[in-house]
């Protein structure tokens, strides 16, 4: 099918052609014509399939259609994504395809002034872009009204519920206008995000899943180099030296720390590189994208969360520096590579404490990934030992507070999110509330800090944590443990 053949007007099929676009990809085919009849649409589908294209079109059409006019403070198509970067490229790609149109977009998101967002919005807008905090905030400020609403699009969805942007979702819904037709996309489709759906869509919505749940893009090329946690940036940097073609890079960090390490790192060897994370502000993250997209850096490191708005054509390589808790978020990261039927590259790498996160990710993509060439280990340093305290230090890595409060990072979440700063929660947590599978996580994979030799007293005492009540070892059981501890010194003194 060529996009000629699609009921499209001719302003958008200009646009259409200008963006270089020919052939609807698979999920613009399906879905283009149905929504082009005014149905509900149920999207599963991950970035990189041509999703924007595939509700842009259409509503653009339905717009250009309708014969209505914006109204002041209002919009009549709403986009609700999760983070800033998603809904500036989401706006960017509705003013590519309305270009020949007179139909207006904005852009709303928090973290930064709201004063030009409100200046937009006083005329009303056709197409408004969103992140559901700003949108709720400019709601209370009278801004903006979703009265006049006729197409409402939730993007992302999966993502929305990690982010805990649940409620924001809720109050949103709760102020549209009845009569609208609704577009609802996620990358995954657990029980939760249903729910969601049904609560939004209308009934017997057209369904669209272009490629199977939670399959990584076959196309993509997978290694593993199985790494102790200290050699991770050694090893990252011997590979980029030792491989030219690495050109376009992206480097999956688990913590904001961590990104800025390994960009310390890679920076000391010459590799032109940058962060993207919560911490950093939004002009110096839109900068950093910006250069990685015109190729001034090589490599752009990123946590998950600032890595959902990233929509870069032609990404060579993705490392997982660090491996995701949750597998499905693996799948999510390599399909930033070998999109718009390219082909890419996904390398992994697993610290002996990481297997366990790399069982499940083959589990779930059915795929064992191949070991990486071995030789490249000869230009490393030798392995160190690990200390208690690089142990605790790693640990913290993967999601353990700093003081003791295993709840604390997630409280941080919810504060970076309401300021407008980025959460930095990784991964998804599908089948079950996010909060209560990191926890799970945390509890499930803490390591053991405790270094090799020492005896260890009470196998239930693995983390250095005082043991209590029926762990701990009665007093018979300390003496037999005493008395061999003295055998043993009495013995190796004789030696
Ligand atoms: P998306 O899944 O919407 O983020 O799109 C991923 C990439 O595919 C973007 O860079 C789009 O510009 C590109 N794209 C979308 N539709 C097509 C198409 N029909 N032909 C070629 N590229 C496309």
């Amino acid at each position: 099918m060529l996009f000629s053949e699609l009921p499209l007007a001719n302003p958008l099929q200009r646009a259409v052609r200008a963006v270089g676009y020919e052939q609807p990809t698979p999920i613009q085919e399906k879905s283009i014509p149905s929504l082009l009849e005014g149905k509900d649409l149920l999207g599963i589908a991950q970035t990189g399939t041509g999703k924007t294209a595939a509700f842009a079109l259409p509503i653009l059409q339905l717009l250009l259609d309708s014969g209505k006019f914006r109204a002041p403070k209002t919009c009549r198509a709403l986009i609700l994504l999760p983070t800033r970067e998603l809904a500036i490229q989401v706006e960017e790609c509705f003013k590519q395809y309305a270009q020949f149109t007179a139909i207006s977009t904005a852009c709303i998101f928090g973290g930064v002034s709201d004063v030009s967002q409100k200046r937009n919005l006083i005329r009303g807008v056709d197409v408004l872009v969103a992140t559901p905090g700003r949108l709720l905030d400019l709601i209370n400020q009278k801004a903006v009204s979703l009265k006049a609403l006729e197409f409402f699009v939730l993007d992302e969805a999966d993502r929305m519920l990690d982010m805990g942007f649940i409620h924001d979702i809720r109050k949103v819904v709760a102020l549209l206008p009845q009569n609208r037709q609704n577009l609802f996309f996620s990358a995954t489709m657990p029980e939760d995000i249903t729910k969601l759906a049904a609560t939004i869509l209308r009934p017997n919505p057209v369904r669209v899943e272009v490629a199977p749940q939670s399959t990584p893009i076959e196309r993509i090329h997978q290694e593993l180099y199985r790494i102790d946690k200290r050699r991770k940036g050694a090893l990252l940097k011997e590979l980029l030296l030792a491989h030219p073609e690495m050109k376009k890079v992206l480097v999956f960090s688990r913590t904001k720390h961590g990104a800025d390490k390994i960009t310390r790192v890679l920076e000391k060897a010459g590799v032109k590189c940058a962060a993207i994370h919560g911490n950093k502000s939004q002009n110096r993250r839109q900068e950093a994208l910006g250069n990685f997209k015109t190729e001034q850096i090589r490599v752009l490191v990123a946590t998950d969360i600032a890595a959902r708005g990233i929509d870069v054509d032609d990404v060579s390589h993705v490392f997982n520096y660090d491996l995701p808790d949750v597998p499905e978020t693996f799948v999510h990261r390599i399909g930033r590579t070998a999109r718009a039927g390219k082909d890419g590259i996904a390398i992994s790498f697993c610290a002996p404490d990481e297997e366990q996160d790399l069982r499940a990710i083959e589990k779930l993509t059915r795929i064992n990934i191949p070991e990486g060439d071995k030789s490249i280990f000869e230009k490393l340093p030798p392995p160190q030992k690990e200390t208690p305290e690089s142990e605790m230090r790693n640990a913290r890595g993967r999601g353990f507070p700093r003081h003791g409060n295993p709840h604390e990072n997630r409280h941080n979440d919810r504060r970076e999110n309401r300021g407008g700063v980025k959460p930095e929660k990784q991964g998804s947590a599908p089948q079950q509330s996010a909060p209560k599978a990191q926890n799970k996580q945390k509890h499930e994979k803490r390591p053991a800090a405790k270094p090799e030799g020492v005896p260890q007293m009470n196998p239930q005492n693995q983390e250095g944590r005082r043991t209590i009540g029926k762990n701990r070892p009665g007093s018979r059981a300390r003496k037999r443990m005493r008395e061999a501890a003295a055998k043993a010194a009495a013995a190796k003194q004789n030696i």
